[in-house]
């Protein structure tokens, strides 16, 4: 297995359809501190508050969780050039689609469109109605958040709003898989960033392409449980490594 952003180049030379998969770690570099790692967010916040069962039986799991979320989870972060790389990499036409982990809005901010981003765990501006389905709006539940009310229900059938990131005991949300496994099917090579490939069912995703015979790089930070299923695998920050693959792709 080789090392070098020139050999990772040398392997998606001829790729035209490649998959991005994105986790944690193209995040990072924005400011934004993951789960688990020392100052990540459950050292702040305590996971069992984020288990559907607790968040729907219970408003003060709820008023926990709003608490958490104003003043907006990530509303100071930017986009790194991790992010702006991805953008690259499409615009130059190689990219089929980008799955995200990640729940920062980051890929979108930085220029992808839309419908080019698949958020597996969903997304942390976005709000909907448990019951009905119904989005609702992230400024206008905050003013009622801020005004007092600490379980701000549905404006349409007055059910429990919760936000679109997706819980522990909860299922993935529907259309992001099915976006993901069409990609999967048209994709001819992916690259992992930033993840250590151990979140299921996510994680299958890259190692379904991989498993199809397509050529997988993984750049990050520390060895993730999937290296032996690489073509090549780059160990460091995204935010240097991925520029330099994409310049190297598509210059
Ligand atoms: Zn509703």
């Amino acid at each position: 297995m080789e090392f070098t952003v020139e050999a990772a180049a040398d392997v998606l030379a001829d790729r035209t359809r490649i998959l991005i998969f994105t986790g944690a770690g193209i995040s990072t570099e924005s400011g934004i501190p993951d789960f688990r790692s020392p100052g990540g967010l459950w050292t702040r916040l305590n996971p069992d508050d984020f288990t559907l069962s607790r968040y729907l039986s219970d408003p003060e799991v709820r008023a926990r969780s709003w608490a958490a979320r104003f003043p907006r989870l990530y509303g100071d972060s930017t986009p790194n050039a991790a992010h702006y790389a991805v953008v690259d990499l499409w615009k130059a036409g190689r990219m089929v689609g980008c799955v995200t982990q990640n729940i920062d809005g980051l890929h979108q901010e930085a220029g992808l469109p839309l419908d080019l981003v698949a958020e597996l765990h969903g997304n942390a501006d976005g709000i909907a109605c448990v019951d009905c389905g119904a989005p609702a709006d992230i400024h206008e539940v905050e003013a009622r958040y801020s005004g007092g009310d600490h379980d701000p229900r549905c404006l349409h059938c007055g059910g429990i709003l919760k936000t679109t990131v997706v819980f522990f005991e909860e299922m993935l949300p529907g259309g992001p898989i099915e976006q993901a496994q069409t990609w999967i099917g048209e994709a001819d090579a992916v690259i992992s960033i930033g993840s250590s490939l151990s979140v299921f069912p996510a994680a299958y995703i890259p190692l379904e392409v991989a498993g199809r015979g397509h050529p997988m790089v993984i750049i990050n930070k520390g060895p993730t449980e999937y290296d032996n299923r690489a073509r090549v695998r780059i160990r460091g920050m995204a935010g240097t490594i991925l520029p330099e693959l994409v310049t190297a792709l598509v210059s």
